[in-house]
């Protein structure tokens, strides 16, 4: 994967910002048509509430093109809601791989870690969450951070 221009972090090369700091990647290239229709045809599944169907459609995705971030989301959020929780932390932490300075994706495993009754591997990815929430660029706003804080925060407390 490429290094980010700017603070040397790993970005996807569908992804078009750094998930650390934000700045543009040079090495940015779309998704293809294909796996374009395949994502419509998974969310569409997803959206009825198929995950066994979404979830083999991301699978062959992630098998077409592995640097696809939603694609792990999406195949994590149906394994959790089918509550094959060890598996859906496997995908985030490989989703983790691809947007190394994500908040949200260390909280996604903290919570994942919780349901599969982790409680240390929780507590440390809800840590690392908060300590990313400083940095993390994808919040528009300081009350948009402010209230990301205060989710984690309640999951660490019921940790
Ligand atoms: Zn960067």
């Amino acid at each position: 994967m490429p290094a980010c221009p700017s603070c040397g972090g790993t970005i996807a090369r569908t992804d078009s910002t750094c998930s650390y700091c934000g700045s543009d990647n040079p090495a940015y290239r779309p998704v293809s048509a294909d796996i374009d229709a395949m994502m419509a045809g998974a969310m569409g599944a997803l959206q009825t509430g198929n995950y066994t169907a979404a979830g083999k459609l991301y699978r062959q995705i992630i098998q077409d093109d592995p640097e696809i971030y939603c694609a792990y989301f999406y195949l994590g959020h149906c394994l959790s809601q089918l509550r094959q929780y060890e598996e859906a932390i496997a995908v985030m932490q490989q989703a983790i791989t691809l947007r190394p300075g994500s908040s949200a994706l260390y909280y996604n495993v903290g919570v994942l870690s919780q349901s599969a009754g982790r409680s240390r591997e929780a507590r440390a990815s809800l840590e690392q969450a908060l300590k990313l929430a400083d940095t993390d660029p994808v919040f528009a706003t300081p009350a948009d951070r402010e209230e990301f804080r205060q989710r984690v925060r309640g999951a660490l407390r019921s940790a």
